[in-house]
């Protein structure tokens, strides 16, 4: 019997191999693994790629329970681990490029993904196309006889464009272009990668997977097809987590279908309100019409989250000052996914230095939000005051004027 979305996030990963009849593994810390006869030290290394205890790198038995956990509800044939979610991106890139090869890499990629790829593929002649995230099957015509990977991150960072996922694919398919998604913003459980032609499906688990805004780690899941050689480049890279963080990606996991569904809930409904407020140019958030490519949302997804950007009418950076600062429950910083709530402003012209293809022009700031797990009536009674003080400031500026 093919287990429920809800049951598999209680039971993936919990083999007695691995838990060893507790409910949850041990956390398991090794460097040396040790062997008493020389047959037992040579099955280890005969079966060193495929969860047998061989050395402190290749992973002990907590980290293949979260592995297990991973492709469990991620699908795909394998999970490599890394320290942090830009690891996995750049480690996954590099996993398949080499000198005289060229990508394709969406414009809206998160900011240090885009820093990578100018910097480091760029150094070792890896050359970079960015694409427009909407822009379907027009990717057709910037494919060259060298493109090695098409990646995709959807939503985009900051301006949430959600992507055609299923048709850029099956272009790059018919070239024999890898397909990478940075699947952080789905959790990896609300967009399923594999089922709408991902090659390796990429997360910061920094964010929902592990939840709580306390552990740095990445994951890539790879198909078959791709398992092999993602896992080995990796391993030669010196890839590795620790045995505790590995823990704790997987304990986030038994909670993740709960708080996405709150996260969702939550955010949907500041969203909504912040769409009645005359400050409001227009909101960001996948579910709604307002965001560029909700269709694919609807069609491709089974739930949001917490994150999400709406863009004011005006940029007037004095105004913005006086809305952050005053937050109560919103505080600024970077990275998302855990249990509070999160603000961060973009004035208008910061997206020209973010994006080379897809810039947005907006007039306005840009805020984006996560939105936590606190009531959500106090969340929006914080930004209505936010509104307050920011509305103080543009008054003054035009008397002023
Ligand atoms: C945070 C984030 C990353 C990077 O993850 P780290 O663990 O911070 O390195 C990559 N992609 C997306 C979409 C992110 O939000």
């Amino acid at each position: 019997m093919s287990e429920g979305k809800k049951t598999k996030y209680i039971t993936a990963g919990r083999d007695k191999k691995w838990t060893n009849g507790v409910v949850n593994p041990p956390v398991q810390r090794a460097s040396t693994v040790v062997f008493n006869t020389v047959a037992e030290k040579h099955h280890a290394g005969v079966n060193r790629t495929n969860k047998t205890l061989f050395y402190g790198r290749r992973g002990t038995t907590t980290h293949f329970a979260f592995q297990d956990a991973m492709t469990e509800i991620e699908g795909g044939a394998g999970c490599a681990l890394y320290p942090c979610g830009t690891a996995a991106i750049s480690n996954a890139i590099l996993s398949f490029v080499e000198t005289g090869d060229h990508i394709l890499m969406v414009d809206t990629c998160y900011e240090p993904t885009r820093d990578f790829c100018d910097q480091i593929l760029k150094k070792l002649g890896v050359e970079t196309t960015y694409y427009d995230p909407v822009i379907g099957e027009g990717i057709q015509e910037l494919i060259k006889p060298n493109t090695k990977v098409l990646f995709l991150e959807s939503p985009g960072s900051i301006t949430m464009e959600v992507q055609d996922v299923p048709t850029l694919a099956s272009i790059a398919h018919d070239h024999g272009i890898i397909v990478m998604l940075d699947n952080t913003w789905a959790a990896g459980v609300n967009f399923s990668p594999f089922d709408h032609g991902v090659d390796i499906s990429i997360q910061a688990a920094t964010k929902y997977i592990v939840g709580h805004s306390d552990v740095m780690l990445g994951t890539a899941v790879a198909s078959e097809k791709y398992w092999d050689q993602l896992r080995e480049q990796s391993y030669l890279m010196g890839q590795c987590v620790s045995p505790d963080d590995a823990y704790l990606g997987l304990r986030g996991i038994r909670t993740l279908d709960v708080r996405l569904r709150q996260h969702a809930e939550n955010s949907l409904k500041v969203a909504e309100w912040l769409q009645s407020r005359p400050e409001v140019d227009h909101v960001r958030h996948p579910a709604l019409e307002s965001c560029p490519g909700h269709q694919f949302f609807k069609r491709d997804f089974t739930g949001g989250n917490g994150l999400f950007s709406f863009v004011l009418k005006t940029s007037y950076p004095r105004a913005t000052t006086a809305l952050l600062d005053g937050m109560q429950h919103f505080s600024m910083g970077y990275s998302w996914g855990g249990f509070e709530s999160l603000i961060l402003a973009n004035e208008p012209k910061s997206f020209n230095s973010l994006r080379t293809v897809a810039n947005p022009n907006f007039e306005g700031t840009l805020l984006r939000i996560h939105v936590g797990l606190e009531d959500v009536d106090d969340l929006i009674a914080d930004l209505e005051q936010g509104f307050a003080r920011y509305n103080a400031l543009i008054l003054e500026k035009e008397t002023t004027a």
